[in-house]
């Protein structure tokens, strides 16, 4: 991997076979033409259903885009205020900029697949940095939101509170199945302190009433499409679409998410400089969620006992001074992220100064120990990318429970990844870790509602398909 490679002028059309849109110059996008050499093929493929509704969804973006005939009429309503219109032939979704990385890249996967199920065009609020990070992903048009769109100084007062919100709307009486006029704009809150009136959003009656609207406002930090399985009208062309269930998220993100150049550069080479050389790759993703940085001996022993304990590393060779000294030794490479450098450190003294009862040598690398989470600054939420994208790289992915940082890591990898649990009490948890059921994200706030019984229900035991994560009990995942 990453020999030189030719990147002039266009793309071949292969679009009816390939998931990633053709059409693009490209210089403009490294990744998207580079990534092949750095991680091996997918084991799975997309359905041709899938691929026909990704270039129709292109065909749409590209009618109705920024700056187009149909997205000004369109956007003219919001700035008339009229109840009563014409139906618009464009119909939008607007995700609004929210949370960290992580999260933001499984929100925009959920909307995105949202805007394909009921036609509409997903347009992303630049926030401080999307348009740094990932290229454009559909050709001949933009995604990012125009910055003099009418409503985009209010999008950060938008809260669960909000007067304009479908959920708030139904609670005040201001829509409902029978009203004959609808406003021309719903702002959706599907943030994980929403309440029972915004979770009627994943109800069948609900959606007919908020399709409604040519423009819905949708802030979320959440990984919602396991619920949209669970929508009756929403489930036949879901199952079309995806076949093999766990494959969503992963299918969506290498389609969507590309580095730009600049973050392109991070990784490729880190790549070429440490892991290149390795027989084996294994990624290790440490999230502690605690207001205190310093690093843990708890989380330490734990990633020891869960990596030795389920043979993803080696164990030491207390009896020997020295092993198997041979040109055939296997060298591990081990790339660790954390905002701590304490981790890595310990993990390399360990077989620094101990060999291996394998014979192996271990490396270990980390990119950047930042220390805290800042969302708000650049170059902090390139790393944060850059570091996702190199554990998707990896052939071996242990990643921390609660964490969206390493969900997108072993969906666009697509690996299922060994779980660490989450400690209480600052102690090692029994059993240290666990392999996932799937390589799919968890929906960490889920609705728990029977939109025909009006009841409370377990949406985790409803179909074979979506079940409770492992981790974190009341979360779903698709299996
Ligand atoms: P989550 O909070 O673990 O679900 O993941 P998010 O990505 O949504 O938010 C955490 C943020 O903290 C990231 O976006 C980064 O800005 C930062 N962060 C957390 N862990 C790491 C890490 O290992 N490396 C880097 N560079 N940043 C991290």
């Amino acid at each position: 991997s990453g020999e030189s490679h030719q990147s002039v002028g266009h793309d071949e059309d292969n679009s009816a076979t390939e998931l990633l849109a053709t059409g693009f110059e490209m210089d403009s996008c490294l990744s998207r033409y580079q990534s092949k050499l750095y991680r091996k093929e997918s084991p799975y493929k997309p359905s041709a259903l899938l691929l026909s509704k990704l270039r129709s969804y292109e065909a749409l973006h590209k009618r109705c885009g920024p700056h187009t005939l149909s997205y000004n009429t369109t956007v003219e309503l919001l700035r008339s205020g009229h109840e009563h219109y014409e139906v618009s032939d464009c119909n939008y979704l607007v995700w609004i900029s929210f949370s960290g990385l992580g999260n933001k890249i499984l929100s925009i996967a959920s909307a995105f697949l949202y805007a394909l199920l009921t036609d509409r065009v997903l347009l992303i609020d630049c926030g401080t940095d999307i348009g740094d990070l990932f290229c454009e992903p559909f050709p001949d048009t933009a995604w990012l939101l125009p910055l003099d769109f009418p409503l985009i100084d209010q999008f950060h007062n938008f809260d669960q509170k909000s007067p304009q919100s479908y959920g708030n709307m139904l609670r005040n009486n201001m829509i409902s199945n029978s009203s004959s006029s609808h406003p021309p704009w719903t702002y959706l809150h599907l943030v994980h302190d929403y309440d029972d009136y915004d979770k009627l959003f994943f109800c069948d009656q609900d959606q007919s009433i908020i399709q409604r609207a040519p423009w819905l406002i949708m802030k979320t930090d959440n990984y919602f499409i396991p619920s949209l399985f669970l929508i009756p009208s929403f489930e036949q062309q879901l199952n079309n679409l995806f076949p093999q269930k766990e494959t969503v998220f992963h299918f969506l993100g290498r389609y969507l998410f590309h580095p730009t150049n600049l973050v392109w550069g991070l990784i490729a080479r880190y790549y070429d400089t440490y892991l290149a050389k390795a027989n084996e790759k294994i990624g290790i993703q440490i999230r502690v969620f605690d207001t205190d940085p310093r690093p843990f001996q708890h989380v330490f022993d734990q990633i020891v006992a869960c990596t030795v304990k389920e043979g993803l590393l080696p164990e030491l060779n207390a009896k020997e001074e020295v092993t198997n000294l041979g040109a055939n030794q296997k060298l591990k490479a081990v790339l660790v992220t954390s905002l701590s450098s304490g981790y890595s450190e310990k993990l390399k003294s360990m077989y620094w100064d101990n060999p291996t009862v394998t014979g192996e040598v271990i490396s270990v690398y980390q990119p950047s120990h930042e220390g805290y989470q800042n969302t708000e600054n650049q170059i902090h939420n390139k790393k944060a990318w850059a570091e996702m994208y190199l554990l998707s790289l990896t052939d071996v992915l242990v990643t921390s429970s609660w964490s969206t940082f390493g969900y997108v890591a072993q969906g666009i990898g697509g690996l299922k990844p060994w779980l660490l649990y989450k400690p209480e009490n600052r102690t090692v948890p029994n059993p240290p870790c666990s392999r996932d059921i799937s390589m799919e994200p968890c929906f960490h706030a889920p609705p728990f509602y029977d939109c025909k019984a009006k009841t409370g229900v377990d949406t985790g035991k409803i179909v074979p398909h979506v079940r409770h994560c492992q981790g974190m009990g009341w979360g779903l995942k698709l299996v």
